[in-house]
């Protein structure tokens, strides 16, 4: 058994909850639960005939970036940073979000999350410009949820 440990990092009500909610237990809400303090959701996974352990941990949602104190990254294998794309303001964050992380974890992989995508038409997501690589998630629609999580896990055994 392999045990990793992945963060979801991104502002306030992007969608964080969410996606782990729907790639842990399959399910959606539309309720906006805040999730307080630090919660750590458990999946196991076979990937390669080898078993993994996956740690995913959920910071509250109205934590300030520069308040997320530092135990909170360390140790961790990968992240996903988690955007809202109707709200351009938590887009331009992301890179502030990996800064902090890579400053802890320098050699970790990380993967960018463009949520909420359901509520793009198709021609506002052909037209997106992501200006950091990555993928157009919903939580919602369960789109690319699991691709994102394959991807960091992929990533970290490279
Ligand atoms: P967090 O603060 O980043 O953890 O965000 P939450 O997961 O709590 O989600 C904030 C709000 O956005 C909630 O009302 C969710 O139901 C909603 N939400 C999350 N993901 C999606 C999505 O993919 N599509 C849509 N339409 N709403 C979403
Ligand atoms: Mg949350």
């Amino acid at each position: 058994m392999i045990r990793k440990k992945i963060l979801l990092l991104g502002d306030f009500s992007v969608g964080k909850t969410s996606l782990i909610r729907r790639y842990v237990d399959g399910s959606f809400d539309d309720k906006y639960l805040s999730t307080i303090g630090v919660k750590i959701s458990k999946k196991l996974l076979i990937m390669d005939s080898e078993e993994y352990e996956l740690f995913i941990w959920d910071i509250e949602g109205r934590t300030p970036v520069k308040k997320i104190p530092i135990h909170y990254y360390k140790g961790a294998s990968g992240a996903i940073f988690v955007s809202d794309v109707n709200r351009s303001e938590t887009i331009e964050s992301i890179q502030l979000h990996i800064d902090i992380f890579l400053g802890v974890n320098p050699s970790s992989n990380y993967v960018v999350a463009y949520n909420k995508s359901d509520l793009l038409t198709q021609y506002q997501e052909d037209d997106f410009d992501m200006p950091i690589e990555g993928f157009f998630t919903s939580a919602k629609d369960d789109k690319n949820v699991d691709k994102i999580f394959m991807t960091i896990l992929k990533g970290m055994i490279d």
